[in-house]
């Protein structure tokens, strides 16, 4: 670690020895001089996110009283603009600092913090923390990506989705945070919007408020980051974020409602809840800072030339549902060819034409040797039997309600011979290990990607004999099993892609313990899930 070192002797010669590097930062004169007679202003922890090759972004909020529901005084905040420190080390007892800054937080953004770092050095971890006046964060951990043209040997990270507070504890964040991997990908449903009014809640949204404006959206976010699990995990992992449709409304399209509420009004409410999303995660202001109703959060991130991860938005750019009509059509629902012909429309997509366009664009020009693709909802076509009606159906909220949209991104991968594509998934609370096909219904079509679907960390999953009785229907699906909550990890090599997925024993138990339900292999070159 030369940089480490080189640094350290720099400190030495301004005359502080070790000692003063660890001492509070009002040393440095970096922060106001301030006592935070509230209590701690680091109650929501910290975050790493978006990294590049020199850098990443590192994420606070300032929030004495997190659930202060005064919507003047944001997280009990009052007070004008508020100087922090941060700094960071090349080793995580942060000893060795490499670099200390100041950043402003204010009422614009709930008082929260995007400090976007670059100049570091590629490929390794850094320690920081934050700093406002008599007050210290908990340190993270973060990560720059490996250079460019670098060829690493390895790459370790996680795919984690679906969190529902009420449905049981994060102990599946905690089980993960001690793997430290390098990198977490988050898959929606971060946050659930709703209040789930079914008996046998394991936990409440404290506030028993459906989130519809800004401060219910803020304070929902706050109550999630106060669980020091999750907490927990954003302090070993940067990651890289997307969202599914509970971080707005359950089963939105776009610029549809799945409850038919005005568009003017629709799109009001999904403004305040990307800016409460924009507040609480680790993404780049340059990309992310919202605009109204509109947000980008889809990017690439390249790892050398062993891996890009590509991030979709399968929620903000997408086609209304297919069939959508009152009184109970808005949002997810099985449909035949018959019952929908709509559902296969050719102009209906996905994630938008611009986002297709440089999704199509990314994976052509890749020269990696994995592709994965992080997004939010089951990719391969499902098609479900629900008795005692015989005919069969496709959910339109999934993939399935835009097979054309799905059947040009794989024909695409196939036709430009995209190395090694992998798609990782969430929503739908259960795993799977699925082949890709263009063609579902053609046995004669080629496998050419394969998709790993993650379980939820804590929401109730389907019904799993309902499930399993339509898996037959879909010779595809390698995999299935929705009656355990957890997370799944990655391994990867040049060679090889193992993909583990993580059962919790107990999502009611705090102190619940985690084992490996099951273990697949991805050869380099062959597309398709195997047994490991
Ligand atoms: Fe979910
Ligand atoms: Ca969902």
């Amino acid at each position: 670690m030369p940089r480490s070192r080189l640094s350290r002797r720099a400190v030495l010669k301004t005359g502080l020895g070790v000692a003063g590097l660890i001492a509070a930062p009002a040393l440095f004169g970096c922060t106001e001089r301030r006592s935070w007679s509230q209590g701690d202003p680091f109650t929501l922890g910290v975050a790493a996110g978006d990294p590049s090759p020199d850098g990443f972004v590192l994420w606070t909020r300032l929030a004495p009283e997190p659930l202060s529901f005064d919507p003047a005084t944001p997280g009990g905040m009052t007070d004008g603009r508020v100087q922090l420190g941060y700094e960071i080390a090349a080793d995580p007892s942060l000893r060795y600092i490499v670099r200390r800054g100041t950043a402003l937080a204010g009422p614009e953004d709930a008082y929260s913090v995007h400090v976007e770092i670059s100049g570091l050095m590629p490929g390794r971890p850094y320690w920081y923390r934050f700093f406002s006046g008599d007050a210290t964060s908990p340190v993270g951990r973060a990560m720059t990506l490996p250079a460019a043209d670098s060829q690493p040997d390895r790459l370790r990270f996680a795919f984690v989705s679906c969190a529902n507070y009420e449905h049981g504890y994060f102990a599946a964040y905690r089980h993960l945070a001690e793997e430290e991997p390098d990198l977490v990908l988050f898959l929606g449903d971060y946050i659930y919007e709703y209040i789930d009014p079914r008996p046998g809640m394991v936990r409440r949204h404290s506030d028993g408020l459906d989130c519809v404006d800004l401060w219910t959206y803020r304070n929902r976010y706050a109550q999630y980051r106060l669980d020091p699990d999750l907490q927990r995990l954003h302090a070993a992992a940067p990651m890289l974020m997307t969202w599914d449709d509970h971080e707005v409304q359950n089963d939105y399209a776009g610029e549809w409602s799945a409850t038919f509420m005005p568009r003017e009004l629709f799109l009001k409410r999904r403004a305040a809840a990307y800016r409460a999303f924009y507040e609480h995660m680790p993404v780049r202001p340059h990309r992310s800072h919202p605009d109204g109703p509109a947000m980008q959060l889809y990017d690439r991130f390249a790892f050398g030339d062993l891996a890009e991860i590509s991030m979709i938005d399968g929620r903000q750019y997408r086609s209304r549902e297919a069939c959508y009509a009152p009184p109970n059509k808005g949002g997810g629902h099985l449909e035949g060819n018959e019952s929908c012909p709509e559902r296969l429309d050719p102009s209906r997509s996905m994630i938008g034409g611009a986002q297709e366009a440089w999704l199509f664009d990314g994976l052509a020009r890749s020269s990696a040797r994995w592709n994965i693709l992080g997004q939010d909802v089951l990719m391969a076509q499902f098609r479900q039997r629900r008795p005692p009606d015989p005919a069969s159906g496709f959910w339109t909220d999934g993939w399935d309600g835009y097979p054309a949209s799905r059947g040009r991104l794989l024909q695409q991968i196939h036709e430009r011979g995209v190395r090694n594509a992998v798609v990782l998934s969430g929503d739908i609370h259960a795993f799977f290990a699925n082949d890709l096909k263009p063609d579902f219904d053609d046995p004669r079509s080629p496998v050419v990607a394969t998709e790993f679907v993650g379980t939820s960390i804590s929401s109730r999953g389907p019904n799993y004999d309902q499930f399993m009785a339509s898996i037959p229907d879909n010779p595809h699906m390698r995999f299935f099993d929705s009656r355990v909550r957890g997370y799944s990890t990655v391994d990867l090599t040049p060679g090889q892609m193992t993909v583990r997925f993580q059962a919790l024993s107990d999502v009611a138990d705090p102190r619940a313990t985690v084992s490996t339900l099951r273990t697949f292999v991805v050869e380099d070159g062959r597309a398709g899930a195997a047994a490991g």
